[in-house]
């Protein structure tokens, strides 16, 4: 799949991108992510992509002209499926999102800075609006981080054991069980003998029950769901 990101901002995506499981996907050339910076494509002096609000107020606010250059450029080149902004007003990622995306094959993600972006673009090309919580951050460059990790990771063959990826928290409705590893005992604080045990069955029974044990403590809400209530 091909995820193309959109910032005005670009070298704030560098790091994450180039490093662990973001990195290996692209090398697999299993996820493609290509990094678009805003400022290539506005057709104003300096390399301007923001402007004062009209009506006043505080804050800058993306042009829409720039965005539209960008996107456009984008869709001549092939189809894509969705075409998302990162705003704290959207839709709240969930794990189901990040499964459904990790099925497409083109996906724009757009991140905001400053104020915002101008509403027409919100209104003419954006397909789904999506928040990664209800607290505001600077930029939507971490928000489409966190959407490309979360739906990159999922895409078949980028981790090494897949099956790890489909025990993790939410996938079921059920927080994921603690983990251990060595050594057996530490401090006096001892792993559960069951996972020494080599017992596969009495294993996955003890896991699920403190997934369930978990749920139930800190998440009633999911264990509802998970029940089908
Ligand atoms: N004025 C906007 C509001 O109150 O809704 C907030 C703008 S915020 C300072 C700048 C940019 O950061 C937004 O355009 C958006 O792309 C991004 N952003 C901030 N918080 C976010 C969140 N929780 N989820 C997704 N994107 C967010």
């Amino acid at each position: 799949m091909r995820i193309d990101i959109i910032s005005c901002v670009p070298q704030l995506l560098e790091s994450p991108l180039s490093h662990s499981i973001l990195k290996r996907a692209q090398q697999f050339g299993l996820v493609e992510v290509v990094v678009h910076d805003l400022r290539d494509h506005t057709s104003y002096n300096h390399r301007q992509v923001d402007d004062y609000p009209f009506g006043g107020g505080a804050g800058m606010v993306l042009m829409v002209e720039p965005i539209a250059n960008c996107i456009r450029s984008l869709q001549k080149e092939r189809k894509y499926d969705e075409v998302i902004y990162l705003s704290p007003d959207g839709e709240t990622f969930t794990q189901g999102m990040a499964n459904r995306f990790s099925l497409l094959q083109n996906i724009i993600l757009l991140a905001g800075h400053y104020k915002g972006i101008d509403q027409r673009v919100r209104d003419m090309f954006i397909t789904k609006e999506i928040s990664i919580g209800d607290y505001v951050l600077s930029g939507g460059e971490l928000p489409a981080l966190v959407l490309t990790d979360a739906i990159a990771r999922i895409v078949p063959g980028v981790i090494s054991d897949e099956t790890s990826a489909l025990f993790d928290s939410f996938q079921d409705d059920l927080l994921d069980a603690p983990v251990y590893t060595r050594p057996a005992e530490w401090e006096g604080n001892a792993v559960p003998p069951v996972l020494l045990s080599g017992h596969f069955k009495n294993i996955e029974t003890w896991r699920e029950e403190q997934s369930i044990l978990k749920t139930q403590q800190r998440r009633p809400d999911l264990w509802q769901k998970y029940k089908g209530e």
